[in-house]
């Protein structure tokens, strides 16, 4: 795969970069910054090099059908003057035609057209080829992606437009480059024993995981919602708890499979209320009740999950352990955390809510790797060569 810095990218070359700028905006401020401050080592590497420099991005879920008010990336094209020099960053109103090309002819060496939201076309989501080169038809010779966020994706700026450049032209940002090497190159040969924690809320949207951590795992823990699927289909009664009834046959296949490497919790924290509970006690995971709802991994599990993880070479976090976003259910997804930070090994987060967790629990700087992309994070780690890392390499 290749990195930007392979590129031979010379003055006033034209650079066509698909980054990530979904950010959250409300009346026309941006509420978090994340992903365009993620995105700018690429797109300074680029000035440097004085490249001219499209770049492209989706925000939000518009209809389609054309540029719609709330889902225009203008904010950010204002935060980027800010953040650059006003001279040096102009914008489009339109994202391909003629219009655009005038524009991109008229970029000097070391400046950036930000074109608008590719989403106001129907065809991004499509991957349509027509659009892609129209997309290509704006003359840019280098195609980089540095949108991990959306490398799961078969979109046309992703995956379609990228396949429309010759492999010595098209390369990863920096961002995505990272993504790469903990995601991939880290985990593939990773250092021993390595340790999955997989919990959250689904265990629908963990099957890819857990099939491909049966082979590539050592110990694969499993908390949050999810458990009570697995202690279910072992036999036990799990009150009211989450429990995904479709669910059963695989989770008694995976524990087939996985054996050993397979590590149940021993106790759960159970309530009657998950918002007004008039009881809260720790129970054996086979002694619950009819009215107890499991919230959170027990103290006995939390004891066990931390010594295996603490002994780790490389530890993966994917999904919390309880509901975490109430401070009483979230000791067991603190303690997994806290044993991560203290893990001498590799440590890498998965996107979305275990990010969050981490996030909120004030221990990013102890980790290896946040990971800035729930779905395409999942995806990697489940073993799927993603659509936007394909069309890079082929
Ligand atoms: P996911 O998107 O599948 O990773 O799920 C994350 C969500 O799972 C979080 O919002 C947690 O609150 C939720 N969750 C974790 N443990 C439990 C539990 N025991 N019961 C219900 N929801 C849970």
């Amino acid at each position: 795969m290749n990195s930007i810095k392979r590129l031979t990218i010379g003055k006033a070359d034209v650079v066509f970069l698909r980054v990530d700028f979904n950010v959250p905006v409300k009346d026309g401020i941006i509420k978090d910054t994340k992903r365009i401050d993620a995105a700018l080592p690429t797109i300074k590497y680029l000035l440097e090099k004085d490249a001219r420099i499209i770049v492209a991005s989706h925000l939000g879920r518009p209809s389609g059908i054309g540029y719609e008010e709330g889902f225009s990336l203008k904010p950010v094209f204002e935060k980027l003057q800010e953040y650059l020099g006003s001279a040096n960053v102009k914008y489009s109103k339109q994202v391909i035609g003629e219009d655009v090309n005038s524009r991109v002819s008229d970029l000097q060496p070391g400046q950036i057209l930000l074109l608008e939201n590719l989403r106001f076309h129907k065809a991004e989501k499509k991957g349509d080829t027509e659009f892609a080169k129209q997309l290509s038809a704006l003359g840019a010779k280098f195609y980089v992606n540095d949108a991990f966020g959306t490398m799961h994706r078969e979109h046309a700026s992703v995956f379609t437009l990228p396949g429309l450049f010759p492999m010595e032209n098209k390369a990863m940002g920096f961002l995505v480059e990272k993504e790469y090497m903990y995601l991939n190159e880290k985990l593939t040969t990773p250092e021993r024993p390595y340790s999955v924690i997989s919990g959250g809320a689904k265990v629908k949207d963990k099957i890819g995981l857990l099939e491909t951590m049966i082979v590539q795992a050592d110990h694969i823990l499993i908390g949050g919602g999810m458990m009570f699927t697995f202690l279910k289909a072992k036999g036990y009664n799990v009150g009211k708890s989450l429990l995904e009834e479709e669910s059963l046959d695989i989770a008694s296949r995976i524990m087939e499979r996985a054996g050993d490497k397979l590590v149940l919790p021993l106790d759960t924290l159970a309530v009657d209320s998950i918002e007004s509970p008039k009881y809260k006690e720790i129970r054996d995971v086979n002694a619950m009740q009819d009215s107890d709802i499991g919230v959170d991994i027990g103290p006995r599990t939390c004891e066990l999950f931390s010594g295996l993880i603490v002994k780790s070479g490389s530890v993966v976090f994917n999904g919390p352990m309880g509901i975490f976003e109430i401070d009483e259910y979230a000791r067991g997804t603190v303690a997994v955390i806290d044993a991560m930070a203290e893990c001498e090994g590799i440590t890498v987060v998965g996107g979305g809510d275990s990010a969050s967790s981490v996030k909120k629990f004030n221990k990013s700087d102890k980790m290896s790797h946040i990971s800035t992309g729930g779905g395409a994070s999942l995806g990697m780690l489940s073993g799927v060569n993603l659509p936007g890392f394909r069309a890079l390499e082929e």
